[in-house]
């Protein structure tokens, strides 16, 4: 459907996209997930023809684009900032890109009421974007670009600077209406959990290139490099050298003994093992499996539908654990934490 081949750009000397390579099937909710400044917008814009690679192709369904201006490249896009014009109406925003599409005033019409019953906003066709809510311009703007029915979406930030839990339901909105149509969309965004609850798949970019592609849970729970395993997902770090000890192997990392899964690498290589805090359990009793460690709770906070707890192991580390909503825990109590060999990251 989508194909970036080799995109490399540069500013001057400066180097924002790297060689980066990654394909979209038709109907697929694909995002670059990165930091701030690894090359997100400028690789959209690239597709969409609004900057021009220094090198590197894009295939639209097998159509070679990468020399056409984007007014013939059938995309639609959408910002953080919404790029409505103030003074027209919500209808006349999205007829305005109807008619740049070349669309007949006959056709027009029944477009924007379609589009607006799309997002759930036919009774605001009448308003300027002023007298709307971010979230109201936000599903307008949405309307604009799938009003011509795109061959891909491209949405640059679109829930950054709303408050989170109009971010939480744009979220799952946003996925629902990209299901219902289909169309196939490519996502940019720096926050992992925008990419993680959308997303068939995730293409994790650092500094320009691609670190790793694959589904929300590969990203997650097969992280390939130590920028993919801290970026996305909280965890809890050990860093040491691998040793040989029971018949296993475990890394010692300041006084303690982690156990490491037999995929792990040979005795001698430094590596640091991720614990992520949903696999790390809390107990009162010492269960004196693997991987157990004393310590002391250093702080409980609610997330809402599950508590976080900090936890002091008597070497000094601090550990991250994520519980049930309302822990049978408080500061200051003292705890063993462990967490299963196999689910042990180790990079
Ligand atoms: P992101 O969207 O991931 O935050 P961008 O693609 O906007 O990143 O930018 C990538 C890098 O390219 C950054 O270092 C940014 O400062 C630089 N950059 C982006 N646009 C321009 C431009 N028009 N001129 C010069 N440098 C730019
Ligand atoms: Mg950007």
């Amino acid at each position: 459907m989508l194909e970036v081949e080799g995109f490399t750009k540069y500013y001057g000397d400066l180097c924002a996209v790297d060689d980066l390579s990654f394909r979209i099937e038709a109907g697929e909710f694909v995002t670059l997930l990165g930091p701030s400044g690894c090359g997100k917008s400028t690789t959209l814009h690239a597709i969409a023809g609004l900057v021009e690679p220094t090198e590197g192709r894009t295939r639209l369904r097998g159509d070679d684009v990468t020399d056409l201006p984007p007014e013939k490249r059938n995309i639609g896009m959408a910002f953080q900032s919404t790029a409505l014009f103030p003074h027209m109406t919500v209808r006349e925003n999205i007829a305005y890109g109807l008619r740049m599409h070349g669309y007949s005033k006959a056709d027009i019409e029944g477009r924007v009421d379609d589009s607006l019953a799309l997002v759930d906003m036919p009774e605001h066709s009448e308003h300027k974007p002023g007298e709307l809510s971010g979230g109201q311009q936000q599903r307008v703007s949405l309307a604009r670009a799938l009003a011509y029915e795109p061959d891909i979406l491209l949405l640059d930030e679109p829930l950054t600077g709303l408050d989170r839990v109009l971010q939480e339901e744009m979220r799952s909105w946003l996925r629902r209406i990209q299901l219902e149509v289909g169309v196939t969309t490519l996502y940019v965004t720096h926050d992992q959990e925008d990419a993680l609850s959308m997303s068939d798949r995730v293409v994790v970019l650092r500094d320009g290139r691609a670190e790793q592609i694959g589904s929300p849970e590969l990203i997650y729970e097969s992280p390939e490099s130590p920028f993919v395993a801290e970026f996305v997902g909280k965890s809890t770090q050990f860093t040491g050298k691998v040793a040989e000890a029971d018949g296993g192997v475990v890394v010692h990392s300041d006084n303690k003994k982690i156990t490491l899964p037999d995929s792990a690498p040979s005795p001698g290589t430094d590596v640091t093992a991720y614990v992520r805090p949903e696999d790390v359990r809390v107990s009162i009793d010492p269960t004196r499996s693997t991987n157990e460690f004393p310590g002391t709770v250093l702080n409980i906070s609610n997330l809402g539908n599950r508590a976080e707890m900090t936890i002091e192991l008597t070497d000094g580390k601090t550990v991250l654990a994520h519980t049930g909503r309302f822990p049978n825990f408080a500061v200051g109590d003292n705890v063993y934490i462990q967490f299963d060999i196999d689910r042990v990251i180790v990079l």
